[in-house]
């Protein structure tokens, strides 16, 4: 097991069996110095640098009806919400003060959103701060609203994979949703010059080693300049309520095989990883990660944009979070940077490369 990593730690490539067999011995491999070598990697291209997004849940309406998510169309427990251009912007005009330079704007899939309100707000953020990078997280839309939208100033998409494996894509979405086309999404937002975020849920329901292989072998391939990992949590009203929540344990794990494969990616410790563990998002920086998404939505509609029980700030005003979290990255040695943090991956010839799923 240990050549394995050694393998990892060389930047070698691994194949899909070998990837298998990595994950499925996880339990004997020695955690220490894997999270020495990763946090080793992390430190060598970012120091001790943290970067902030701004997280901005401008709408919890949804189109789409995932089975682990507790914003999916079919949860009428849910109090619908939308912000307007003017509320946005005034998330941003309270994070820019409070020293953030990306907006991370995150909604559920909600076509009211056009491609024209979409781009006028992009343009005004941009218009106001043009040292901020925008990132958007929308979902799956056509490549000319991706093309508007970067056009209109957006840097940045994050679109998790969730699972690169067909027959475990159809345990977690009902069969209007495809692999397919998520992965067409991402080919499309790479083409057109976004930085791209993929990513999956860590202990998500019916994954296996032989599909978290899959992920591994899809990210290395695909080489992506963000991956956002997290643990899954069930919702109480979702189809999920009953399956197990994914392990502190587990979710380190792959945030560190994930900083050995693509050294250069940025790489969140999530809030869903503060959720399952109170120093969660510590134990992820520690390993690995190097970026934290502080909630900037006003107070009075976070506790809405629930995707899973228990979510922790929700509810925090802007500034104390940024203040707590300052202060935990101080108490473990490290810095929280008001910069924009971009991607150090670049864009190789992946282009020609085919990403069909035959699994
Ligand atoms: N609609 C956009 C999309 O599909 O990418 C962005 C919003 S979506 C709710 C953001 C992410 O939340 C998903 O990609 C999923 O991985 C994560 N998520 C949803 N439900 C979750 C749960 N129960 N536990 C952990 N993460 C969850």
């Amino acid at each position: 097991m240990a050549t394995l990593i050694n393998k990892l730690a060389q930047f070698k490539h691994l194949t899909l069996d070998e990837w298998e067999e990595l994950i499925t011995q996880k339990d004997s491999i020695n955690r220490e110095e894997l999270y020495e070598l990763s946090e080793k990697t992390r430190r060598r291209y970012y120091g001790n640098k943290i970067f902030l997004r701004g997280l901005i849940e401008f709408s919890n309406f949804c189109k789409n009806n995932c089975y682990y998510c507790g914003i999916r169309r079919s949860n009428y427990n849910v109090k619908r919400y939308r912000l307007s251009k003017d509320e946005i912007l005034e998330c941003c005009h309270l994070g820019y003060k409070l020293g953030y330079r990306t907006f991370v704007l995150q909604s559920g899939e909600d076509f009211v959103y056009n491609t024209d309100l979409i781009s006028d707000i992009v343009s005004s953020i941009k218009s106001f701060y043009p040292d901020c990078a925008i990132t958007l997280s929308l979902g799956e839309r056509d490549k000319e609203d991706y093309q508007a939208w970067f056009d209109s100033g957006a840097d940045r998409y994050l679109l998790r994979h969730e699972t690169a494996y067909f027959s475990h894509y159809k345990k977690l979405h009902p069969k209007e949703m495809s692999l397919e086309n998520r992965m067409q999404c991402l080919v499309n937002l790479k083409k057109i010059g976004y930085q791209v975020g993929v990513g999956f849920m860590v202990g998500s329901p019916y994954q296996s080693p032989k599909t978290l292989a899959s992920d591994m072998a899809f990210i290395e391939r695909f080489n992506p300049h963000m991956v956002g990992i997290g643990p899954f949590i069930p919702h109480k009203d979702t189809p999920f309520r009953d399956k197990t929540a994914g392990s502190l344990n587990d979710t380190l794990f792959f945030l560190s095989l994930i900083r050995l494969t693509i050294p250069k990616v940025l790489l969140p410790a999530t809030t869903a990883l503060g959720t399952i563990h109170p120093l969660g998002r510590e134990l992820g920086i520690k390993v690995g990660a190097n970026v934290l998404m502080p909630n900037l939505s006003p107070k009075d509609v976070r506790k809405d944009y629930l995707l899973y029980d228990n979510k922790i700030c929700t509810g925090d005003e802007a500034a104390e979070c940024i203040n707590c979290l300052s202060q935990r990255m101080k108490n473990i040695n490290y810095e929280i940077v008001s910069e924009r943090g971009d991607s150090l991956v670049n864009t190789p010839n992946y282009l020609s490369q085919n990403f069909n799923v035959k699994s």
